[in-house]
């Protein structure tokens, strides 16, 4: 007999684990997430947030306040830049302004803000809306059988045991994942190709850096490859080191019996001055690699984040990737719990996760050795990416998308071109409704939504009776009704429809389903397309 009881316990209660307590909590879901550590996260690592990531923060109500500690914290829209030394100055440009150029694909924008003050905000939110976080705590043991999962745990101060049941366990515990040690699943792809170092360290660099608008400075000279990050107000930092020494035969093990002394003098030659007195506060040792999860689930338990995937951080993708796939299974789980769907619904998660991650990971690494490791091979890459299609044009499949005969196989595009399509994120734009200006994005969050075009009066209406008989499942939307305008007349384009057509959105925000006109409009392909995009369990009586 277990001591408690919850639907959906989380192995790591940091990025990812604390996001997937909160979105499970937007859904309505009751989770527990247990922490090895005494609190949130005290060293700084991620920080770059992706416009897809804060538009999944804006729909939980966090936009705001990560805005207001990310202006706290980084010169705002701060670019991404290569130096020699920081003092030699600029050689190569990576992102001359953070959202330049971007503004128009999303409501939101790129952001800064360390994973060390963003969790606070993550966690104060989960507990808003109903997460148990557990910190100090050990999962020591999981067990799963055919009605759940048992997780045993241990307070690390009292050494006191106790047993969780849940129908559902989320591993994200981190690269070293002992959930998915243990169900033997292998890591596939580039293994360890760095053991790095972050090296915190205290510095007035107000002189340096006062006059410039950059939050990530890429490092790469004869005595080593890394980067340094900045926050305000510019007296202390991190630099990261990757590699040292000659760049085409270079030393790949910065960490194995790195001295105090020898971190300072990493920090002095990135810096190229020793005028500057620098302090070292801290060292973190890491290995670098670019590696997928063979798998991602078995029937009860689901592996998230770098626990899934590892990468370096070049380009930021890591965490990022992480929140996405809490994102991806919080609605999955939410509607196979109640019972709205059925248990399949779950294995679509590795179907559209996978091949993703598998994207960021391979560009993570592509970055990697264009920017910092050459020697690794360039032509043993594959050939670069655009930063918007990782972050916004990631395509899913599944046998909950339903596809279109032209699907080309890509698992990216560019989002200013998917128009619509089925796998890929609703694309934004800005409309009114009760006068108000929204975004299409703001009308998803919690259920799927019919959007139908402006002159879609047979999708609009039989819509509205699927929606009768499928409590708290569908809503239905159309500009002209309910107070909703598209002021610009420009739902048609931006969703690939005629004015009589619509599309099919699901709660976390990709499209599933598109009819590009009326032609096909009737009750029993609505029944068919719902039932099917929502692994439907329950007798609706439609169609
Ligand atoms: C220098 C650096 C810079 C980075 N910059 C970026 C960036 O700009 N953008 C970005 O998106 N990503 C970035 N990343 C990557 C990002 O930090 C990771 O992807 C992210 O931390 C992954 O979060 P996670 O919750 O999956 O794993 P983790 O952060 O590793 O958390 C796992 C948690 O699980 C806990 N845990 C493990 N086992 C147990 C257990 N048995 N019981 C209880 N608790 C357990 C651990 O204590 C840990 O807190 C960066 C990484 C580094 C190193």
């Amino acid at each position: 007999m277990a001591d408690i009881e919850v639907p959906v316990v989380i192995v790591g209660g940091s990025l990812v684990g604390l996001s997937a307590a909160m979105l499970l909590g937007q859904h309505g879901v009751r989770s527990l997430a247990v922490e090895y550590h005494r609190g949130t996260a005290i060293h700084p690592r991620a920080a770059h947030a992706t416009q897809r990531t804060m538009e999944i923060f804006r729909a939980v109500g966090l936009e705001e306040r990560i805005r207001k500690r990310s202006a706290e914290q980084f010169v705002q829209n701060g670019g991404v830049v290569a130096v020699d030394t920081l003092v030699g100055g600029v050689t190569r440009q990576f992102i001359a302004d953070l959202n330049a150029g971007i503004r128009d694909v999303s409501p939101c924008e790129r952001v800064f803000l360390s994973q060390s003050a963003l969790e606070p905000l993550l966690s104060e939110r989960a507990l808003e809306l109903g997460a148990s976080l557990r910190f100090a705590t050990e999962v020591i043991g999981a067990e799963e059988g055919r009605d759940g999962v048992t997780a045993e745990l241990r307070a690390r101060d009292t050494g006191e045991t106790s047993r969780v049941h849940a129908q559902y366990l989320i591993a994200a515990d981190g690269a070293h994942s002992r959930i998915r040690q243990r169900l033997g699943i292998p890591m596939q792809g580039h293994p360890t190709f760095s053991k790095s170092i972050t090296i915190y360290f205290r510095a007035d660099l107000r002189a340096l850096l006062s006059e410039q608008s950059w939050a990530v400075v890429y490092v790469d000279n004869a005595q080593l490859r890394g980067f340094f990050r900045f926050e305000k107000p510019f007296d202390r930092a991190f630099l990261v080191v990757n590699t040292a020494g000659d760049a085409m035969h270079p030393v790949r093990d910065v960490s194995t019996a790195l001295s105090p002394e020898r971190a300072l003098e990493y920090v002095y030659t990135a810096l190229g001055t020793r005028d500057i007195p620098v302090a070292i506060d801290n060292v973190m040792h890491w290995e670098a690699a670019a590696e997928v999860a063979g798998r991602l689930q078995t029937s009860r338990v689901l592996i998230a984040g770098d626990a899934a995937h590892v990468m370096p951080p070049t380009g930021g993708f890591g965490g990022n990737t992480g929140v996405q796939d809490a994102h991806n299974l919080a609605w999955k789980l939410a509607r196979v719990l109640d019972g709205r769907a059925s248990a399949a619904l779950l294995s679509t998660y590795e179907d559209e996760r996978r091949p993703v991650a598998t994207l960021s990971v391979e560009q993570a690494y592509t970055r990697y050795v264009l920017r910092t490791d050459p020697s690794l091979g360039k032509d043993r890459v594959q050939p670069l990416v655009g930063d918007l299609d990782i972050e916004l044009g990631y395509r899913y499949r599944s046998t909950a998308i339903i596809p279109e005969p032209d699907d080309n196989g890509s698992v990216h595009l560019n989002p200013r071109e998917s128009r619509g399509l089925p796998g890929t994120r609703a694309p934004h734009l800005w409309l009114t409704r009760h006068g108000k200006t929204i975004s299409t994005l703001d009308l998803y969050d919690r259920h799927f939504v019919l959007l139908a075009g402006a002159k879609a009066h047979e999708w609009y209406d039989l819509g509205v009776a699927a929606a009768a008989v499928r409590e708290r499942a569908l809503e239905v939307y159309r500009p002209g009704r309910e107070g909703l305008e598209d002021p610009g007349g420009q739902l048609g384009p931006a969703y690939g429809i005629e004015p009589d057509g619509c599309v099919l959105v699901r709660p976390d925000g990709f499209v599933a389903w598109r009819a590009a006109s009326a032609e096909r409009a009737s009750a029993q392909t609505l029944s068919e397309v719902l039932a099917r995009a929502s692994f439907e369990s329950i007798r609706t009586g439609a169609g």
